[in-house]
């Protein structure tokens, strides 16, 4: 929905594929409804399009590689192959020298119980593929969470890792194009509650932002990537941890409709459709806060907070839409947060 938005002013029309009925961006364009891996319709798609790209992590990377065949779509198949499998991406951190913490393949109680001795606790277990916002995990705090856990995750497999303490959690998002022009948003500074972004804030001149940008240019070049990608971080004192990557426009990013130059919408737009890449420039301050489960019933009337409406049905934990408070100083931000 979000992407449309930013297209459609760019000239931009759109056809979506998704399996619900009540996809939020259907009123952008023209829709097929029909699974991610339903060849008729990827066929379909191809042929309504001159571009395909897609913003949700868990379609299959199979589609993306079908049609690449026969139509223009970015990111590729690879980069987001990595993005799915936990093992892939450590592993990819790893041989690209951006350090994560210690993890263990695990397809048995046995090698769990092997992991967690290694790690000591608490250890974080992962699904390998399919989490997304806090599903598929499990934090084994003793000795006696492991059954437990095993029970809960274990009939996929799973990573075992290393709890990290963090002050912080942060995310870098960068674009690159496909002559190889690449741009980076301000650091953003990230708050999770039960595995869920709850809010983000633009930190303009962190301390951090050299450090993060090299590292999602690494990623960038490595995948000849083109479009939006996004970094997950911890920070722990002056130490930086990977956690993940995003191959997509990232809810860490939202802010950037009203708080940058260029949104990561439209730049990601601009990226795979070969255009020069936009201006990432912060206007002042921003805060991003997701609704979850439900829209607030009281939002103050006020020119520097905007409401998203993502018209979704209401689900506890789902993401139904977000606020952006945008001023030119973090003081007149701040004195805006306290109703939510
Ligand atoms: P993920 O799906 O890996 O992004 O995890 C969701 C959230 O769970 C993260 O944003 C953190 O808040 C928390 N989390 C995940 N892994 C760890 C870890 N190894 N140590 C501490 N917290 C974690």
């Amino acid at each position: 929905m979000m992407l449309a938005q930013a297209g459609k002013p760019m000239g931009h029309t759109f056809t979506f594929l998704d399996p619900s009925p009540q996809a939020c961006a259907f009123e952008y364009g023209d829709k097929i409804i029909a699974p991610y891996d339903d060849s008729h319709a990827l066929e379909t798609l191809a042929q309504a399009c001159d571009i395909v790209t897609f913003e949700f992590e868990n379609v299959p990377a199979q589609s993306v590689e079908i049609l690449s065949k026969h139509v223009c779509i970015h990111p590729s198949a690879n980069a987001l192959r990595h993005a799915q499998n936990r093992l892939l991406e450590k592993n990819l951190f790893h041989q690209l020298n951006i350090p994560t913490n210690q993890f263990f393949a695990v397809a048995s109680c046995e090698e769990l119980h092997r992991a967690c001795s290694q790690l000591g606790f608490p250890t974080v277990i992962k699904t390998v593929s399919q989490g997304y916002d806090g599903k598929g995990q499990f934090v084994v705090k003793n000795t006696n969470d492991i059954e437990l856990a095993w029970e809960k995750l274990g009939q996929s497999p799973l990573i075992a890792e290393e709890y990290v303490p963090f002050d912080r959690e942060i995310s870098m998002i960068g674009a690159r194009n496909p002559k190889g022009d690449v741009c980076f948003y301000s650091v953003c500074e990230n708050i999770h509650r039960e595995g869920i972004l709850r809010q983000t804030k633009n930190t303009p001149h962190d301390a951090q932002t050299q450090k993060t940008q090299q590292y999602v240019k690494k990623i960038m070049e490595h995948f000849q990537y083109v479009g939006v990608l996004t970094l997950e971080l911890f920070q722990r004192g002056n130490h930086l941890i990977a956690n993940e990557i995003a191959p997509r426009v990232h809810n860490s990013g939202h802010w950037t409709i009203e708080g940058a130059n260029t949104s990561q919408f439209e730049n990601h737009l601009r990226a795979i459709s070969g255009m020069p890449l936009g201006d990432t420039q912060d206007k002042g301050f921003s805060i991003m806060i997701n609704c979850i489960g439900k829209i607030p019933n009281q939002i103050p009337s006020h020119a520097n907070i905007h409401l998203h409406d993502y018209k979704k049905l209401p689900r506890p934990g789902r993401k139904m839409g977000h606020i952006t408070i945008q001023a030119p100083t973090q003081k007149e931000v701040d004195s805006l947060v306290h109703p939510f």
